[in-house]
């Protein structure tokens, strides 16, 4: 590995910190019935401590590069899969079903460029791990774990706290990542919440929420302006607003209200 040619256009921002890897396999708690997901295994930082603890990993990266350093940094272990290619184009369907398991945990330092589209390939899957221990953009962990009226309260945030809790765990400094990113990052936890709220229609549900951020500074009388206002207006009044709120003002409950409210009509 010491003359690896880092791809920028892969995210290649390999951890070097052991401090940082133990606390992320730590936060984990992986176990033998835990079918394990990494996507961008790279150099193994995080895959040789969590392979010998779940029953079975199955490995996406895309640097088929990295295929003959992991096979050896695990030599130990029969209980892994490598998939070489893009993780956003895998049967994971097919790939999953292959095993038995009573629970699926996702463990993995992402490639920053696609965190929201490896999420979204979950859920838009219906497969829901059960907990997620995942690095990502400062940012963006500021944005999925954001509170109501906060500036980073946003659409995404609404969305995957319908399926989730999310917490940040930990800071992680750019230093400690080679070649060194120019954002700082952060370690977040999804648990898969154990009951939701019931959606009637999912998709109408997504829509509703993304078009409610659509601008940020506008009201919902102006994002929704495609939408039957009365029915959102008649929801908004239960909850002490009007059509002049802000969608950051807005809990999760409002929002699931309004989508079944509309499908109701
Ligand atoms: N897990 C390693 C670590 O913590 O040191 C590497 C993390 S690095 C931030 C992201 C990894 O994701 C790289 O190994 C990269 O090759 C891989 N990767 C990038 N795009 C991918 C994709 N579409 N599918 C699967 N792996 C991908």
């Amino acid at each position: 590995m010491s003359d690896f040619k880092f791809k920028k256009s892969l995210g290649q921002n390999f951890l070097q910190d052991n401090n940082v890897i133990h606390k992320i396999v730590d936060s984990a708690n992986l176990d033998k019935d835990t079918l394990l997901i990494e996507i961008g295994p790279g150099g193994g930082a995080i895959t040789r401590y969590t392979v010998p603890l779940c029953g079975h990993a199955l490995l996406y990266e895309a640097d088929s590069r990295l295929e003959e350093n992991l096979n050896e940094l695990l030599k130990e272990n029969n209980n892994y899969s490598i998939l070489i290619g893009d993780f956003l184009k895998s049967n994971l369907k097919e790939d999953i079903v292959k095993y038995s398991y009573s629970k699926i945990y996702v463990v993995a330092n992402l490639p920053y460029y696609i965190t929201t589209p490896i999420i979204m390939k979950f859920i838009d899957n219906d497969i829901l791990p059960d907990k997620m221990v995942v690095m990502v953009q400062k940012e963006v962990a500021s944005r999925l774990s954001a509170s109501i009226g906060s500036r980073d309260y946003g659409s995404l945030t609404v969305f995957l706290n319908y399926y989730y809790d999310i917490k940040k765990l930990f800071d992680v400094s750019r230093n400690c990542f080679m070649p060194k990113p120019n954002v700082d990052s952060a370690v977040v936890c999804f648990e898969l919440k154990k009951e939701r709220e019931k959606v009637l229609d999912i998709s109408l549900f997504k829509k509703l929420v993304r078009d409610s951020f659509s601008y940020k500074r506008k009201t919902i009388r102006n994002n929704l302006k495609s939408y039957d206002l009365k029915i959102v207006e008649s929801v908004l009044l239960k909850h002490g607003f009007d059509l002049g709120v802000r969608a950051e003002a807005l809990s999760l409950e409002v929002f699931v209200e309004m989508a079944n409210a509309l499908v109701l009509k």
